[in-house]
């Protein structure tokens, strides 16, 4: 890279309130309600390809809250009000979604969603009724519907679904085109005035969570590039994905308890638990 001009340093690479790393559905979510709570901070996110680049344009595009098994299993290993707090994020999510976008430009229909049992996983339909309808009753708060979940199994032969014991309905599930989405999303938060940086190598990141010498300056958080170049200066630094936030973590532990103050890791939905401000001021 060229070494920056004053202008681009004093525009483009000027310092920022908030840094966040990664362009995918989490990243640009979060920057778009940051700036919402902060108008008046500068947010910048930094991705590394031309467009964003991990799961969140390869996907399959269901605009799901989770299928009956699947709160099944939430259930047994997260516990009842864990798993009822994650449907209603991943629900009210979506209706974020729909109240933002038009569904015409982001391919959003209401197709419904359908859920396949095999003969051996509920053998009694008795038993299966009853936890379809506990479960409807637990959901009725969040969805506003009696049966969020119902069993329809006329259409295991419409569907030509032969080896299929039962098939669980959810008519509240939908798809959208995630592309879409994205490039929706990434115009939006440029008319809310963030900036995106793109084309920025992986180890421009990791260079600087791994840099024990990192918080040297305790005012502003420096970015380096591979060659301890600085590049990016900041106040805080966000790095959230469903994705690699984790491999992050390692990383982290070589920053200092100072350091660890300006930045955050965090998964999606751990994003929306944190205490705004404790971390970013009032
Ligand atoms: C095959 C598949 C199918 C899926 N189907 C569905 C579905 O149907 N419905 C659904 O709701 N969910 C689905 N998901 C899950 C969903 O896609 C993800 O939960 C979501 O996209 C995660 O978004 P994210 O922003 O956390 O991560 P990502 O979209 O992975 O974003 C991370 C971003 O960070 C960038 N980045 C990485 N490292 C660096 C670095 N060092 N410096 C700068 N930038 C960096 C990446 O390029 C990427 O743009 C699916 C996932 C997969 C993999």
């Amino acid at each position: 890279m060229l070494p920056l001009s004053i202008w681009e340093s004093e525009s483009f690479f000027a310092p920022k309130d908030f840094i966040i790393i990664g362009s995918g559905f989490t990243g640009l979510w979060s920057a778009y309600y940051l700036k919402k709570r902060y108008p008046h901070k500068s947010v910048m996110i930094l991705e590394r390809g031309i467009i964003p680049s991990g799961a969140s344009s390869r996907n399959a595009g269901f605009a799901c809250f989770g299928s009956f098994t699947e709160l099944e299993s939430d259930t047994s290993k997260l516990g009842e009000a864990e798993m009822l707090e994650l449907v209603e994020m991943r629900y009210r999510g979506l209706e974020k979604i729909r109240k933002k976008f038009s569904a015409s430009r982001i391919d959003y229909e209401n197709l419904g969603g359908y859920e396949l049992i095999s003969p051996g996983q509920y053998p009694d339909l008795n038993s299966l009724r009853t936890k379809i309808d506990s479960l409807n009753n637990r959901l009725k708060e969040i969805t506003g519907r009696q049966k969020t979940f119902q069993l329809n199994d006329s259409k295991i032969k419409t569907f030509g679904l032969g080896g299929s014991h039962h098939l669980i309905e959810n008519k509240l599930e939908s798809q959208l085109h995630s592309g879409k989405l994205l490039e929706a999303l990434v115009q939006l938060v440029h008319s809310e005035g963030v900036t995106l940086l793109t084309r920025l190598q992986k180890h421009y990141c990791q260079t600087w969570i791994s840099s024990r010498h990192a918080d040297k300056s305790c005012l502003q958080n420096r970015l380096k590039d591979s060659e301890s170049k600085e590049l990016f200066t900041m106040m805080r630094v966000f790095i959230i994905s469903a994705t690699w936030t984790i491999a992050c973590f390692w990383a982290a532990q070589e920053i200092n308890s100072s350091m660890k103050k300006k930045l955050f890791l965090s998964g999606p939905q751990n994003i929306f638990r944190m205490n705004w401000n404790d971390f970013c001021g009032k």
